[in-house]
């Protein structure tokens, strides 16, 4: 089993400083917004991967034993298309983009120029420690910014090997991988970066938030929430389970800031719901959960204390349909269906971040709703229905960072959508071209020519001026004309 919390001393705190003024210097000289160099790098990203996916897929599992599959697909893949998708389109997302002119500024034409931010701050979180780490780094990347990647002492193993291949692949003077937990990451906190990407928890968000504060850092916090999955019956139940299923425990055992929190549905589908996820629970994991290797374990004690912290309050573990064993040993938790758990318990009032689902049910399905607006805005809402109406109802009513209709989690492999939290789930977002905006600046820029010099705005203010003024700003062809020839409105 790998090793708990590691706390290695592999980066002398008061380096912090020299770090970002080396990053800046490289910035200055005009290294990284070099369009080859971004594209050098980029390939580069990709030669890391397809050289040392065995040991990327190792360190996973032993940070997390998260199956080989998992870390295919979500991890290395994801990374994959992410960085091909910004070697192609690059060129294109770096260009000026042109901008209407209007009257006020006539004759003139504007443009608005993406240009990277300076020295740029990543800190990641453990549960998906490799995407969460390069992903960020990829739209910094690709707009040009010189970036710190701290990664997540959490999953120490990765950490390790990301610090390795980083310096080992990529322009070190530009793109640096500091390894450390608190006293490091403050260290760090303390220099002046141009943006700080966190993702994690809501907490540490503040810090981070307050820390940023002192130099007038922007901030895009990637945090997390209870996600909601409302099922509504006369649907397929067989896929929705399969999809909640593949949402909650086939995503790092529930350690997914996008995984299915806790399920509402109607009294009446309720028992019919629990019958689907039985069946097809034991059909993906076998009568022995805890001995499948297709679930990853919780990432480490104190996480699997708080886990059943959540699940042994009285009043919920006698809700308990399906599941509920635990191997303190392995840190394996069996996945875990409860039902009816009260809306005062932890566990429905806590980011679960783990393998327990507890189904709410309601009388109407339409209730769901206002018990979903009640509580914090969630990173991700999810809906099971074939009704046009309660989708649109969904849609128009609940606010969260993204929403699925009929599925879970998948929105997150879709480039063209924003991946990114609104009120406590975060604020920011990323993924395809909007990481590229993420870490730019769009700088307005407006041309004129020396021709057309209107005395308008010239002194002496004449009350003809100030007619011709009032009528451009009313924008009424007759009112200009007015002010033009001197007539009086009256
Ligand atoms: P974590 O413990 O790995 O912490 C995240 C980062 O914060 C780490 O790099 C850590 O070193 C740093 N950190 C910890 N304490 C700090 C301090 N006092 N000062 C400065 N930095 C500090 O991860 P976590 O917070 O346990 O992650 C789980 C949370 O993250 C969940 O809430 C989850 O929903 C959320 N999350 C969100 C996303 C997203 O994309 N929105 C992705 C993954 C996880």
């Amino acid at each position: 089993m790998a090793s708990e919390v590691e706390k290695k001393a592999v980066f002398d705190i008061d380096s912090a400083k020299e770090v970002v003024q080396e990053l800046r210097a490289s910035f200055v000289a005009g290294k990284t917004k070099d369009y080859e160099w971004r594209r050098t790098q980029l390939k580069a990203m990709l030669k890391l991967m397809d050289e040392n996916e065995p040991q990327i897929v190792a360190a996973l599992r032993d940070d997390l034993s998260k199956p080989e599959l998992e870390s295919s697909i979500y991890e290395i893949a994801m990374l994959k298309n992410s960085c091909k998708l910004a070697l192609k389109k690059m060129k294109h997302w770096m260009m000026p983009e042109k901008a209407k002119t209007s009257l006020a500024t006539f004759p003139s034409s504007a443009e608005i120029v993406s240009e990277p931010l300076g020295v740029v701050l990543v800190i990641s979180a453990w549960n998906y420690p490799f995407l969460l780490s390069l992903d960020p780094v990829i739209g910094a990347i690709a707009a040009g910014n010189a970036i710190v990647l701290k990664p997540s002492e959490i999953s120490p193993a990765t950490a390790s090997l990301l610090a390795k291949l980083v310096a080992n692949y990529m322009d070190s003077s530009c793109i640096k991988v500091v390894e450390g937990a608190v006293p490091e990451t403050t260290a760090l906190l303390e220099q002046k970066w141009d943006k700080i990407m966190y993702t994690g928890n809501g907490r540490i968000a503040r810090i981070v938030m307050a820390a940023a504060a002192k130099h007038l850092t922007p901030v895009v916090l990637e945090l997390g929430g209870k996600c909601p999955v409302i099922v509504d019956s006369g649907i397929n139940l067989q896929v929705a389970t399969r999809r909640i299923i593949a949402g909650k425990w086939g995503c790092n055992n529930g350690q997914a800031c996008i995984s299915p929190d806790y399920i509402i549905t109607t009294k009446d589908y309720a028992v019919e719901l629990v019958d689907s996820f039985k069946c097809e629970l034991e059909l993906f994991y076998g009568k022995n959960p805890l001995e499948s290797k297709d679930l990853s374990r919780v990432v480490n004690s104190n996480h699997f204390a708080r886990l059943l912290k959540l699940l042994d309050e009285d009043k919920v573990s006698s809700k308990i349909v399906y599941g509920g064993e635990r191997d303190k040993s392995n840190l394996k938790i069996a996945p875990t269906v409860l039902l009816d758990v009260p809306q005062d318990s932890l566990i429905m009032n806590e980011e679960i971040f783990g393998p327990l689902l507890p189904i709410i049910t309601i009388d109407k399905v339409e209730d769901s709703f206002d018990l979903i607006t009640s509580g914090t805005k969630p990173l991700a809402a999810y809906m099971f229905t074939n009704n046009k109406k309660l989708k649109e109802k969904f849609v128009e009513k609940v606010s969260a960072g993204g929403l699925v209709i009929n599925d879970t989690t998948v929105h997150l492999a879709e480039p063209t959508l924003p991946f990114g939290g609104v009120g406590d789930s975060g604020m920011g977002a990323y993924h395809g071209k909007f990481s590229f905006d993420t870490f730019s600046h769009k700088k307005a820029v407006l041309y004129r020519s020396f021709a057309g010099d209107a005395p308008l705005r010239y002194p002496p203010y004449t009350n003809g001026k100030l007619r011709l003024l009032k009528s451009l700003l009313g924008g009424s062809i007759l009112g200009i004309i007015r002010a033009l020839m001197g007539w009086s409105k009256a």
